[in-house]
């Protein structure tokens, strides 16, 4: 038996079968899969051995980039923020790592730099308003770029879209035709597509693909879960019963008594809470699996602990395994009974649960 508290399973045949995803949804194009904060919480040394096929990787912040290069990824690295300073492009020229510049600061410190061979993208802000140049100068950026003793030629061509999880919003065509009538006739690979674009509007995807969350076997939409659109969550986060008890009807559970026993019955008291990432703001109700059976919180999440209502029959008992998201629970789910975005939950799995790879 596993001695852990929490754990989170991280299934290394799932991300393979999401990256496998991503080619079919878009055949032909390169991958540059998205590992930024811990791999989406996944853990950046485990997601990088189970891809070892990938082209590519992109993660938001240089020292992510050194890190995924200590776990001794040789390929490209994307650094999707680009350098915040000097020592961001001395890091970057140290461990290859392929700058953004989505802004003239960026741009004149490439600029000024006489020796370095850096890759670098231009990003070009099409509407999403949160990173990336103006339309209008981009042509002029592109030129000094293009200049620069710094950067090897030719920069590449990016853009972000804004609402591609939604597949009636027409600001998603609008920015693409943005992106397209301001880098006509620009040398220089182009990277468009995040998760939502590729699995909603696959003929806007050119160049280098930009997955993240559907890697991770999780939906980018709203109103669906990875496993409809053929994905495998790659992440089960676990714990283990450490006390069981009959409460009576009428009797309260946990902190401020906010949950009473209509009946008499079984709880469970497993070890895992908000300590651990597991939403504290989870309402009663919401579903767990212990065993395969499934059940439901009783009164609130503490920082270490839940609650569990096992129901009158249950025959749950110490050391029986609790899963809180995952394989059998989408982790979509759990964010909706919470009022976040799966990106936030896996994200928030803290560090002091182990993450163990297992191979499904
Ligand atoms: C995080 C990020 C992605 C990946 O987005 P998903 O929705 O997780 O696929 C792609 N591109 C940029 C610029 C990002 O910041």
């Amino acid at each position: 038996m596993r001695a852990e508290a929490s754990w989170a399973e991280i299934d290394t045949a799932a991300l393979r079968h999401n990256l496998e995803k991503v080619s079919q949804l878009v055949p032909q194009q390169p991958v540059m899969a998205v590992v930024k904060a811990n791999a989406y919480g996944h853990e950046l040394g485990l997601v990088i051995g189970a891809l070892d096929e990938v082209d590519a990787l992109a993660v938001a912040r240089v020292e992510e980039g050194a890190a995924a290069r200590a776990h001794g990824f040789g390929g490209a690295i994307t650094v999707l923020e680009g350098a915040l300073g000097h020592v961001d492009l001395e890091l970057a020229r140290q461990y290859r790592l392929r700058l953004v510049a989505h802004n003239e600061q960026q741009v004149d410190q490439l600029c000024d730099m006489t020796a370095g061979r850096l890759d670098v993208w231009l990003k070009i802000d099409s509407g999403m308003h949160r990173l990336g140049v103006d339309p209008g100068h981009s042509k002029e950026l592109y030129q000094r770029l293009s200049q620069s003793q710094a950067v090897r030629q030719p920069p590449g061509l990016m853009t972000h879209f804004a609402c591609a999880d939604e597949p009636d919003n027409p600001l998603t065509r609008s920015q693409f035709n943005l992106f397209t009538e301001f880098t006509g006739g620009l040398a220089g690979e182009r990277s468009i597509g995040n998760s939502a674009a590729i699995m909603a509007w696959p003929q806007f995807c050119q160049g280098w693909l930009r997955p993240g969350i559907m890697l991770y076997g999780i939906s980018p939409f709203a109103d669906s879960t990875g496993p409809a659109h053929g994905l495998q969550p790659a992440m089960t986060f676990r714990s283990r019963l450490i006390a069981v008890r009959t409460v009576r009807a009428g009797e309260a559970v946990g902190y401020a008594s906010t949950w009473s026993a209509t009946r008499d019955t079984r709880i469970g008291t497993a070890a895992v809470g908000y300590g651990d990432g597991y939403p504290g703001n989870l309402p009663a109700m919401t579903p767990v699996l212990v065993g395969d059976q499934p059940a439901s919180l009783a009164g609130r999440v503490s920082m270490d602990m839940i609650t569990i209502d096992l129901g009158p029959d249950s025959e749950a008992g110490i050391g029986d395994e609790v899963t809180l998201w995952g394989r059998g629970l989408p982790v979509e789910t759990i964010a909706r009974a919470c009022g976040r975005i799966p990106y936030e939950l896996v994200c928030g799995v803290s560090q002091r649960v182990p993450r163990i790879a297992v191979s499904s």
